[in-house]
């Protein structure tokens, strides 16, 4: 649900040599000039699943980029299922490839994909938040393969989770284990289930993004609550929050 006070998930991970976006919803394009950040430094855009609030800002940003005529290639990396999806919708928004800089180069991730570039890993796990589709897709035979992701990236002996959307919070259960920085979205999975599971599994800071409508405004009831339950590194998103990891 879009809301009058954030933009749709976008994270931008900025390392000595490597600089990519996780998620790509709409108002990414604003954030990136209101915040003063350089187009040309984004390497690659890794998308977690092609739910509108997560890639609904890519057309609007190569758009930019082509405006801003960058010319170093763009590596965007997304569900498999999407990629011809995507070739099309950018063709039907008048961004030929064959016209537009950047060069825009499309990468199927698939639940075995592995990236290794600059001493950043990335791996994807695959997460239920689309499984809720599985009958409509049987019964109309639609092509859908539900692929969701989880990132987990490693950098310089830092681990860090991005959650994407998930079907509840047992999807992280295996993932987050010790991990430095857990960006979760708290939509699909409440802030009493994460925090217990944070804690439980070690996880060093907690950042909660995809806020509901029901938790909007209350940052400082939400972090009172997470102190009570004992853990203190938590911080809840907003549009231009930074953080060092
Ligand atoms: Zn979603």
């Amino acid at each position: 649900m879009p809301s009058p006070t954030r933009f749709c998930s976008s994270f931008l991970f900025q390392t000595e040599k490597l600089n990519f976006l996780l998620d790509c919803g709409p108002g990414v394009s604003f954030s990136i000039l209101r915040h003063r950040i350089d187009p040309e430094l984004i390497d690659s855009i890794f998308i977690s699943h092609c739910h509108t609030d997560h890639i609904g800002g890519l057309f609007l940003l190569v758009q930019m980029m082509h405006l801003l005529q960058r010319r170093r290639p763009v590596n965007v990396y997304l569900p498999e299922e999407a990629v011809t999806g995507v070739r099309n919708y950018l063709n039907t928004c008048y961004l030929f490839p064959e016209r537009i800089t950047p060069r825009l180069i499309l990468h199927p991730v698939t639940p075995d994909f592995r990236f290794e570039e600059e001493s950043v890993t990335i791996r994807v796990v695959a997460n239920r938040h689309l499984m809720g589709n599985e009958s409509v897709i049987r019964e109309l035979n639609y092509p859908n393969k539900m692929q969701s992701f989880c990132y987990v990236v490693d950098v310089s002996g830092k681990r860090m989770v991005y959650s994407g959307d998930i079907e509840s919070s047992g999807d992280l259960v295996n993932i987050i284990s010790d991990a430095d920085l857990l960006i979760s979205e708290c939509f699909h999975a409440t802030v009493d289930e994460l925090l217990p599971l944070a804690l439980e599994k070690h996880v060093k800071s907690v950042l909660l993004t995809h806020i509901p409508p029901e938790l909007e405004g209350k940052e400082q009831e939400i972090l009172q609550r997470a102190r009570k339950a004992g853990f203190e590194k938590l911080t809840i998103a907003h549009d231009g929050l930074l953080m060092e990891v």
